[in-house]
């Protein structure tokens, strides 16, 4: 079910329960701004998502609200991701979604590293 609207933040959502260490993740990163691991159901042999460990609901929620050191903080974190998982040379893909017409289904900021194989043409 996609995320209707962008409201106030559910602290109930399952990255958040990740975060909090309720239910498990694979992680590939941690460090003081964002926490990175495996996606569930993955599309693509490289599928990693990146969350910042702050909630927000979406890309313009985080822009808006976070300090500029976090937005930084995050943003290279997931440079170095993409790097260290050795997609810099064979190229990859960062999205996120936000809200219903994306079909969002985890109200909690993230983007969505993927790589390691010739990705469909965009949208995916
Ligand atoms: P969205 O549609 O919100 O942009 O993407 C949510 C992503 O989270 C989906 O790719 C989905 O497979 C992944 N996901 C949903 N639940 C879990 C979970 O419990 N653990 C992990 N690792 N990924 C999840």
């Amino acid at each position: 079910m996609a995320v209707k609207g962008t409201g106030a933040y559910n602290p109930e959502n399952i990255f958040a329960k990740i975060l909090r260490g309720d239910i498990p993740c694979k992680k590939v990163f941690e460090n003081e701004w964002v926490l990175a691991f495996q996606d569930i159901a993955p599309k693509a042999a490289v599928h990693v998502l990146v969350i910042p460990k702050n909630p927000y609901v979406s890309f313009i929620d985080f822009t808006k609200t976070a300090s500029e050191a976090e937005i930084a903080g995050v943003m290279k974190a997931a440079s170095l991701i993409a790097s260290d998982l050795g997609l810099e040379e064979s190229g990859y893909r960062v999205i996120t979604n936000a809200g219903e017409n994306s079909g969002q289904e985890v109200p909690h900021f993230h983007l969505h590293l993927l790589g390691g194989q010739p990705l469909p043409p965009f949208p995916v």
